[in-house]
């Protein structure tokens, strides 16, 4: 089993000797829930490095939704199962009062991007997303840390701020990972009712096939999802549902 850690400090001296010893570390920092699209991650990170740290942290301040934060699934226990059939050697569980010493007093920003797409529809979602994932960055000290393309915003805006703030760290992108169906794997998913679950193949599958955004956005509609955004960029096609309280994302190439 991994070994959980719960400071900053604890890791940091475990970090000094892997250092020494000259052993790289591969980094998946996550909130936990694991599924398959985690697995992926952690497989890659244990195939590229010899040393595997995963971190486990429901952050409150990407939530813009309390409700969503409060019914976060955490299964800390669960999730040790599969990191260490994934080869995780440590797990880094802290609490909120170690990652915000200081509250939110001191936060990182982008200005262009994170206000679109999921942005839009999630006031200061991604200054959150980008402020722990520059604290757990700079915490893991990582060779490499690796994130899904199924976040695919969240992916672009997080290479930019290591580029922007000259982090060390690569940031390895990891393709999604589906279920037979299509839906891409989520935490959020154990949350839909089965019949909702019956309908949540069809964001994927309409995303895939419309010809364009306008066209996909009628055919969810359609279909019974609410839509908050359909958009196409730079052959990437993005898209964002709700089906009843859950929210789900996808991207497809466009
Ligand atoms: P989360 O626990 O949702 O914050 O996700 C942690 C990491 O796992 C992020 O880098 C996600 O992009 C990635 N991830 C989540 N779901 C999938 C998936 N279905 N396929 C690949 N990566 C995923």
């Amino acid at each position: 089993m991994p070994k959980i850690i719960h400071t900053v400090a604890e890791w940091r001296a475990l970090r000094a000797g892997f250092r020494a010893s000259r052993q790289a570390v591969g980094f998946v920092p996550t909130m936990g829930a694991l599924h398959p699209g985690h697995g992926s991650l952690l497989v890659r990170a244990k195939q590229d490095c010899p040393v595997v740290l995963a971190s486990v942290f429901v952050n409150p301040t990407q939530f813009d939704d309390k409700w969503d934060y409060e019914n976060y699934p955490r299964m800390l226990d669960t999730d040790c199962d599969l990191m260490d059939r994934s080869g995780v050697d440590y797990v880094l569980a802290p609490s909120a009062a170690e990652m915000y010493p200081n509250g939110t007093r001191y936060l990182v920003g982008e200005t262009q991007f994170s206000r679109e797409l999921c942005g839009a529809h999630r006031p200061g979602h991604f200054d959150g997303v980008l402020t722990v994932v520059m604290k757990l960055l700079q915490i893991a000290d990582a060779e490499r840390a690796y994130f899904g393309e199924k976040d695919q915003q969240q992916l672009q805006l997080i290479k930019g701020m290591c580029t922007a703030f000259f982090l060390p760290t690569e940031i390895v992108p990891c393709p999604t990972i589906r279920e037979a169906d299509g839906l891409a794997m989520s935490s959020r998913n154990a949350r839909l009712s089965p019949a909702e679950r019956a309908l949540a193949p069809t964001f994927n599958r309409v995303l895939r096939s419309a010809p364009d955004a306008t066209q996909a956005r009628a055919q969810l509609e359609a279909a019974g999802f609410v839509v908050d955004y359909v958009e196409d960029r730079e052959g990437i096609r993005y898209g964002a549902v709700r089906l009843g309280k859950t929210r789900l994302i996808d991207n497809v190439a466009s």
